[in-house]
Parts: C-alpha cells; structure tokens; sequence
C-alpha cells in the first residue's frame, strides 16, 4: 500500500504549486541568517524540502522530486514501519546509554553478527566522524604508535581527527598545507584520473605506498594503521584497483598497523553485489566504522572490531556516549535491518544498480561529455569531462546539469575534487521505473547542447 503512494514519474513532471513562491525564497532567507552550519549548497536555488516518501522529496511549494543523491536514507524517506517502531520505543523508554537495556544488547550482537568473524566487539556512537575519531583511537591504543595512513582524495569526517585523516581537496582545502604530523596520505589509487590508468596498475600504486612507509621505518617511528574506504566514495565510487588492499594491508600488518575500513558510505548493501565495500577487495580489515544509512537518517554509527583491540583502549581512558547506542537508536538500528531484509533492498540495489549503470553507459556512447560511469549497485558516479583523453574535468558543465536536473524534478549533486561527478546514490529502494525517469531526464538535458 505505501508504495501505491507514489506518483509516477509523469507526475513528478507536473508542478503543482499550492504555496505562494515566496515562502521558498523566505525560508531560505531565514535559514542564511540564522543557521550556522557553512555548508556547501549546489544549487542556484535550493529547494526548501518538507517532506518525503520513498525515493521523493516534496517541497514547501508542492514540487516532487526524485532524490537520487541521499546516501542516508537508505529504506526511503517516510518509511512507516520505522516511524511505529520509533514510536512506541519513544514512549516507552529513552535514557543515557549509561544505563543497561535489552536492545544494545540485541543490536550489538547483531551487528556483530553481519561482520566478518573475530570482529565481534561493538562500540555505539552517533555520527561517522565519531566513529572514525574513535577507530584512530583504537588503533593508537593498540599499536602503542601514532603515525596513521591515509589515501589522498578520502572523506572520513568533519571532527578534528578524522578531519586530519580527510585528504579531499574538494571538502577539506586545508588538507594539503595543514596536515598534523602522524597524518600520512598516500597517492590516491585513481584509476580513472590518476597517473597509473586502469585496472593493471595495482603494482604502481602498491609501489607508491612503499616510499611512505620506508621513510617512517627509517625514522624509527611505528605505524598506528590506515584507514580508507575500500571504494572511493569522494572521488565518484571509484573502485581501488584490484588486490590494492592485499597488498597495502599486508604491508601495514607487517609494520604492527590496524586497517580501518571505513565503511560509512560504501557498506551496508549499497554496492548490491557486496554487503561491505572491503568485500570488494577481498580483504577483512581490523577495524569498520558505519554509520549514514545504518540508521536511515537517525543519527547513528558504529565501530565493529576484536575484543582485543577494544580492550586496550583502556589504555587511553575509556570510551563513552550519552545517546550513542540509545534504546531509540539501537531500536531505529533493528528495524532498519528488519526493513533492509524483509524488503530485499541489498538486491534490489543490484538489479537497479545495474541497470542503472547499463544505461548511464549507454548515454556515454551518445554524449562525449560523459567520461566514465563509476561504481556499481546504487554507488555510481557519472564523470563528465570536456576531453577524454586530457580528462580536462567539465565542472561548470557539471553544476549547469544539477541546476537544471533540478528544474525536471531530479535532485543530483556533484562530488570529487573537481565537483565533475554526478553523484549517484539514492535510496536503496529506487524502483526500475524511476531509475529510467532519471536517465530520461539526463537524456533530455545533454541533448540540450553542452
Ligand atoms: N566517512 C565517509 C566515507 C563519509 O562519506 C562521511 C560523510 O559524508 C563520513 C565518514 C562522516 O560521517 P558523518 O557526516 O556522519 O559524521
């Protein structure tokens, strides 16, 4: 019944506005002068959005749009049964997760239960930046070292440690010039744009993390670990080439380093074909961090790892969150799980996924603008490039497109270091159908001339 409720994509076509058009442009007014949160916005009007079921998003005028970019709310805007089940647990308990309940019992072993075996330990935190501040500090903890790698180009967060750890230019500029001194970024394995193309260019990027680590055993100092993701997020889900991560753990393993997977993004069924993005690599890291879809917009994270290495971060004080692992949270948690499962979602991020993917390479036969199509399941990015031999990157092109997939009721965003990828990660539960309208309206806008 509730996914009768949608319209079809021809209505999403049809705008109609019950609301006056200035309460818009009021509200963004309102929210300049008095929200203080610097971020970035993509569009030369941003639509004020008010509510949203499924793969949409209505605003405060009345306007539908397919929302093919939240990477969070990844069982669809509005779901009913997590509204009841958040509901009811509301009213019957919400505390400081000081205290002991059944459900962070219940969630941790089951979170316990989706990770590889040996990473049975489960900390509850609220955000991905959290989650990632607190696996740098495990990692410390039971390296007894400080020095950390990290791949150019990453996103871990805005807190200040995993912000250290976040070599993107295009979210953090002061990355290259203010860096603090355990933090390590190596080349970043980009077999797209990067100097070694394509998939046979494992041994080069291998070989590049070598001078890094020789230059830290020449110094006498230890290495604490490495995080990344194991597909790139930032860059437009690029895949690392294959056995990179083989090959870099082995390495950091042999230097008594933890290997951080930071699974925010890319984990939790959105690649369709892998439940978490390292299975993509074939590797089992010591440490992964979630968070974003785990709990479908609710804040919430995690970070999954050995009870030995759990254990020592005594050594570092103790860890504690007043509302992270939250009955509300661990119960949001469950139920996401419940939902993912009952309604396929994993596999349904395959199947459209690929399609998906089919037809974005298709219009890549048709439009040269379109340099590559990345990724896979519902973790695409579409680059667009003004040459593709010099990949000189189309980024004014790229904002020109969201601007006016916007306008056809399409809500995109552009990411990489060049804001020239389109990208693509909607809910998990997109429908074929919409999936199409999507790739329609792209269609519509290339053919318009660029
Ligand atoms: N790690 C990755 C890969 C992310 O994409 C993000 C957020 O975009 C984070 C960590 C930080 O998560 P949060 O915004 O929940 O702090």
């Amino acid at each position: 019944a509730w996914a009768a409720l949608c319209p079809s994509p021809k209505k999403l076509l049809g705008f109609d506005c019950d609301a006056p058009a200035a309460e818009s442009a009021a509200l963004l007014q309102r929210r300049q002068a008095h929200f203080a949160r610097p971020q970035k916005n993509y569009y030369a009007e941003p639509p004020q959005i008010e509510r949203g079921w499924r793969e949409f998003l209505v605003d405060v005028e009345g306007r539908t749009y397919l929302d093919m970019v939240n990477n969070v709310t990844i069982l669809g805007h509005g779901h009913p049964r997590l509204a009841e089940a958040v509901h009811r647990q509301w009213q019957r308990l919400n505390t400081n997760s000081r205290f002991h309940y059944a459900a962070v019992a219940e969630f941790s072993e089951r979170l316990a239960a989706l990770a590889p075996d040996g990473l049975d330990t489960v900390f509850l935190v609220n955000s991905g930046s959290e989650a990632n501040d607190l696996a740098l500090r495990l990692a410390w903890a039971a390296s007894d070292a400080r020095n950390m790698l990290c791949l150019l180009e990453g996103y871990h967060g805005w807190s200040v440690a995993s912000d250290a750890v976040s070599t993107s230019i295009a979210d953090n500029p002061r990355a290259l010039t203010t860096r603090p001194d355990w933090v390590h970024p190596v080349m970043s394995p980009n077999t797209y744009r990067g100097p070694f193309r394509g998939p046979g260019s494992t041994r080069d990027y291998v070989a590049a993390v070598a001078p890094v680590l020789e230059d830290l055993d020449a110094k006498g100092q230890g290495l604490a670990g490495f995080i990344c993701e194991c597909v790139y997020g930032n860059a437009g889900g690029i895949p690392l080439p294959p056995g990179y991560l083989q090959q870099v753990y082995a390495m950091v393993r042999a230097r008594g380093g933890l290997c951080i997977a930071d699974e925010v993004q890319v984990g939790y069924g959105r690649l369709g074909h892998h439940f978490w993005g390292f299975e993509q690599q074939q590797v089992v890291p010591d440490i992964i961090t979630i968070a974003k879809g785990m709990g479908n917009g609710h804040p919430l994270g995690a970070v999954i790892t050995t009870r030995a290495i759990a254990d020592a971060l005594e050594k570092e004080g103790y860890f504690f969150s007043s509302a992270g692992g939250s009955p509300v949270s661990c119960v949001v948690g469950m139920t996401v799980l419940d939902i993912m499962q009952d309604e396929r979602l994993q596999e349904n991020a395959c199947v459209v996924g690929d399609h998906l993917k089919r037809r974005l390479e298709a219009l890549g036969q048709r439009f040269p603008l379109v340099g590559a199509v990345h990724g896979m399941g519902l973790y695409l990015g579409l680059e667009f490039v003004r040459d593709r031999e010099t990949l000189v990157p189309a980024t004014e092109e790229t904002a020109a497109i969201c601007d006016r997939l916007l306008q056809l009721g399409v809500i995109m965003q552009p990411t990489g270091d060049y804001l020239n990828v389109l990208k693509i990660k909607p809910p998990l539960c997109l429908s074929r159908e919409n999936a199409d309208f999507f790739v329609d309206m792209l269609e519509r806008v290339l053919s318009e001339g660029w």
